[in-house]
């Protein structure tokens, strides 16, 4: 689709110009403005005072060497990265990734959105992500320790807890977050909350292993209620078996659903009689293996290789998971032609753009990442509450909160796409509630 507003085109011209190569960024900007148009047609003084310039430039991106040791005594190099996007509701905030794919592209687009994920919240957070294209997946525990403290050796400059505070992603769970934030103690000698997914020994949250999942199933629950719909007595579907989709599994569950797939990057299990998901945990949680190994011990169940055919399982509702890109047009095609009526991403960006288009086009309910998995990063921000008040709420404050803030974000979101003229699209939706905070704040703060 193209930009109708001659300064967002031209805007948009000059985004391209200056991230050439950028593809997953140059998709994500020009989706965000897309979405906008009628908020800067009805807001010009966001285009007079520079605004719209500022908002698509990160404040700061930091890339560097990350030099470690394996274990045969090798010298191995990785890149590190962190992009601050936008600080103007709150001091930076968003995860860590550690995988192969990461790039600066990556990072950069996933701290765009992160920017508006952190606004939908309500809390005052801005928007960063950061990673390394560093694999954790069959090193040595004594590799990975080594591979955090260097890259926190660097990044330790660059954060803090009222400027930056990072947490987990892909390939960035407990382990990792330990070793980093051991690292940035002993760099700096602060005891503070300068990292988010803390063990509940130094600082850590009750429910924030559980919250993007839980979250997830909170808003979508929201979504389906205000359809007529619930998760009871449905068929679910969950690429991935990370923290995100065992928490989804676990919370859809508790709702009532019957979720009868699961995956990993190898390939996926299907279990008509629903996932056991005590084994998963066995699997994932605690031997680090793969997801193959839950249908050798489960009859019932069978695994195929490759993850996209995970989608040609009928279902009614789908929640992807895993990482972006993940449903395909094709698949999109799939999950509509076999009754699928509801699809709500736990990963970034999961479904490519012309997939959510045939979604919104068949009427199935669609729940945006940046809105439906805002959960983990809003009970980060109250890990942060807790860390500064030197206090610590019960699993069930928490999980609490973290409802009513996924409950909040279903209808305001709701509300922008309707005050907007796109009632029923919350991709739009959650770009505009999204985008009118930050730029508001932004407006006040002029041109810094
Ligand atoms: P984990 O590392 O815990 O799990 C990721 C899962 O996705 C694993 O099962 C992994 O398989 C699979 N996966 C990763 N890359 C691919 C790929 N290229 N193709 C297929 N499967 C893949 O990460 P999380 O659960 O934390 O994160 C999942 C998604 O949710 C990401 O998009 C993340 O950005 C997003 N998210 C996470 C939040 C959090 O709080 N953790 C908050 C908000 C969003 P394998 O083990 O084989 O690599």
């Amino acid at each position: 689709m193209a930009l109708k507003n001659p300064y967002l085109a031209d805007l948009m011209a000059r985004v391209e110009k200056r991230n050439a190569g950028d593809a997953q960024f140059l998709i994500t900007v020009r989706s965000v403005l897309e979405s906008i148009e009628p908020v800067v047609e009805k807001h010009p003084e966001y285009i007079e005072k520079g605004v719209m310039e500022m908002f698509v430039e990160p404040e700061r991106v930091v890339q560097f060497r990350v030099p470690w040791v394996d274990d045969g005594g090798n010298v191995r190099v990785n890149r590190g990265f962190r992009v601050q996007s936008n600080s103007a509701i709150g001091p930076y905030k968003g995860g860590l990734r550690f995988h192969p794919s990461v790039t600066l592209d990556i990072v950069k687009f996933l701290a765009f959105e992160q920017t508006l994920k952190n606004s939908l919240t309500t809390l005052p957070i801005g928007g960063a992500k950061g990673g390394s294209d560093f694999d954790p997946k069959g090193k040595s525990d004594m590799e990975v320790m080594r591979f955090c403290q260097s890259f926190m050796t660097e990044l330790y400059r660059h954060i803090g807890p009222d400027t930056d505070v990072p947490a987990g992603d892909i390939g960035v769970g407990a382990r990792e977050i330990g070793y980093l934030y051991g690292q940035y103690k002993r760099l700096t000698g602060d005891y503070c909350g300068v990292l988010t997914g803390k063990g509940l020994t130094y600082g850590g949250s009750l429910a924030r292993k559980e919250a993007t999942g839980y979250g997830l199933c909170y808003f979508t629950e929201e979504m389906l209620a205000a359809a007529g719909k619930s998760f009871n007595a449905a068929t679910v579907v969950i690429s991935g078996s990370g923290n995100v989709a065992i928490y989804a599994c676990e919370k859809a569950t508790q709702l009532g659903a019957k979720v009868v797939a699961l995956s990993d990057s190898n390939g996926y299990i299907h279990d008509p009689n629903g996932i056991d998901l005590d084994c998963v945990k066995q699997i994932k949680e605690v031997r680090r293996g793969r997801i193959r190994e839950y249908a050798e011990t489960h009859p019932s169940a069978t695994y195929t290789e490759g993850c996209a055919g995970i989608w040609t399982i009928p279902c009614d509702i789908a929640l992807p998971c895993a990482t972006q890109n993940e449903i395909s047009l094709e698949s999109a095609r799939t999950l509509i032609q076999n009754g699928c009526y509801c699809v709500s991403e736990g990963a970034n960006m999961p479904t490519v753009m012309d997939g959510i288009q045939a979604f919104l086009d068949a009427g199935v309910l669609f729940g945006p990442a940046k809105a439906a998995n805002a959960g983990g990063v809003a009970t980060s921000a109250l890990e942060m509450t807790q860390n500064s008040q030197r206090l610590s709420w019960t699993f069930e404050e928490v999980d609490a909160k973290l409802k009513d803030i996924m409950v909040g974000i279903y209808h305001n979101i709701e509300g922008a796409a309707r005050e907007y003229g796109c009632e029923g699209n919350f991709e739009a939706g959650a770009n505009i509630a999204g985008f009118l905070k930050v730029a508001d704040a932004m407006l006040a703060q002029g041109v810094v």
